[in-house]
């Protein structure tokens, strides 16, 4: 995992060759070093107040849109003049009051009055609705799944918002559920895990976000099943989110599986066209003083060539704001195309990327280190030892050859990209940690004649 500093540094360089130089000089340049990151945001500090607005009105979308590229869940920069922070240290603050963090963790940003309803999400949005209505009473837990990108986390969010707001005295939380595994871990080796489980005493809304993480992780479902247990039956109100239905989870203990299917589970599948239209024209209005200046067939064009999830889509609008503004161009549809080349092009990109022997030759060593067929090695199979050998080429595909989780997928006998970016994580994680897996990616990658240093 790159740290955000990193991640700040290469975003400053893109930012550098895309800009204007005295742009680029006058509020880029001196902006160093991450002031810190928290809930999903990067805090940049400017030297002034006028340069953070500046930065704000302008370039925002922009950086976000660059951020997102470095992660799979939704990133933010936010800004901090320098005169902020130093006010706030002379009020002698103990924590400077961000505008995405607050103690339940939410992102303000996620409400339902952004949410655009379509036939694909309406069902899980009007139990959304009564649920922060009626918190427990309506079903408890409320299960909601779907692909990657296309509004559980919004959704959900919206939820708990929606109830600080009409309901400020109940106390709401939002962990994503690598989060709650990661603390569990950590609480094993110096908090202890009382320290853990206090922080969800007393908690009247438990939001859980991507569920699937606790895959395979047996100590930290026992845990999670004991503050199930407690906060249900204290008849406080749990939310989930999944990639898929409880049903088809793995490698979680049945009775915690089962607990999800008690409640309601609600499905969120991908937009239709009117509805991609719809979300064009909500985020266009949150955005733009003036949006009737973008033209029909350019939110045609956007809406059909972003038909996956709205992430995309909403990355691909970012663009084309970006490039019409920063250019100050006009906004036509020639200029949207410009702006998207690389989108819609990206699959010839990839494959320059990526020479298809090059994958081939992958998969022959891949096969012959673990004896296993090319066949299986593409199919469906389960199988422990098959399922560690693919997720290992995903590894190589992603890191060494920045394939998207939906090209691979289309290589992999057509596998949803939400399983491949699964398995990557998976495998990602047993990377970090585990000194055989390790091994094995760079034996293959020096069969491959590859340099294992540059992952
Ligand atoms: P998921 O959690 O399913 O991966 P997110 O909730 O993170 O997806 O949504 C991805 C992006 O798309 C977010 O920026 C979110 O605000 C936006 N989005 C998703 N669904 C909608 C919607 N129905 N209306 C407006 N924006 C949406
Ligand atoms: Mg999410």
């Amino acid at each position: 995992m790159i740290s955000p500093q990193e991640i700040w540094n290469r975003i400053k360089t893109i930012l550098k060759n895309e800009l204007d130089q005295d742009v680029f000089e006058s509020y880029f340049e001196s902006i160093n070093e991450v002031y810190k990151e928290q809930n999903n945001t990067i805090y940049l500090i400017t030297d002034s107040l006028f340069t953070k607005t500046r930065i704000q009105n302008t370039y925002l979308p922009r950086m976000n849109s660059l951020l997102s590229e470095f992660y799979s869940e939704p990133h933010y920069f936010s800004l901090l003049a320098k005169e902020e922070i130093e006010k706030d240290r002379i009020s002698n603050k103990r924590e400077i009051n961000f505008s995405h963090s607050n103690p339940s963790g939410l992102n303000p940003n996620y409400t339902f009055s952004t949410f655009v309803v379509g036939d694909s999400n309406r069902l899980a949005h009007r139990y959304a609705l009564l649920t922060a209505e009626q918190l427990a009473g309506v079903a408890n837990p409320v299960y909601m799944f779907g692909d990657v990108g296309l509004g559980k986390t919004h959704l959900m969010q919206s939820i708990g918002n929606y109830i600080l707001e009409t309901k400020p005295d109940k106390k709401v939380l939002y962990v994503r559920t690598q989060d709650f595994v990661e603390d569990y871990v950590k609480a094993g080796k110096d908090s202890g895990y009382d320290e853990f489980s206090k922080k969800f005493d007393n908690i009247d809304v438990l939001l859980v976000d991507d569920v699937q993480f606790l895959e395979s992780k047996k100590q930290c479902q026992i845990e999670f099943f004991k503050i199930f247990e407690r906060l249900t039956g204290d008849k406080k109100l749990i939310v989930l989110t999944s990639d898929r239905k409880a049903s088809e989870l793995k490698d979680i203990m049945a009775r915690l599986t089962s607990r999800f299917e008690w409640g309601i589970s609600l499905d969120i599948n991908k937009p239709n066209k009117e509805h991609r239209i719809n979300i064009i024209k909500s985020k266009l209005k949150q955005e733009m003083k003036d949006p009737e200046i973008f033209s029909e067939d350019i939110i045609d064009y956007i809406a059909t060539v972003c038909e996956n999830n709205i992430r995309e889509l909403e990355g691909a609008l970012k663009r084309v704001l970006f490039y019409c503004e920063a250019f100050e161009e006009d906004f036509t549809l020639e200029n949207a195309k410009e702006a998207l080349k690389n989108i819609v092009s990206s699959q010839e990109t990839i494959v320059s990327a990526a020479p298809s022997h090059d994958l081939r030759k992958m998969l022959d060593i891949v096969g012959a280190y673990f004896k296993i067929d090319q066949d299986e090695l593409l199919s469906n199979s389960r199988k422990k030892e098959i399922v560690y050998a693919r997720q290992l080429c995903w590894y190589i595909m992603r890191t060494k050859y920045d394939l998207t989780f939906k090209k691979i997928g289309d290589i992999f006998n057509g596998k949803d990209h939400s399983t491949v970016m699964h398995g990557y994580q998976v495998f990602e994680e047993d990377y970090k940690t585990s000194e055989d897996t390790k091994k094995n990616v760079e034996n293959i990658l020096r069969k491959m004649g590859k340099n294992p240093d540059k992952i």
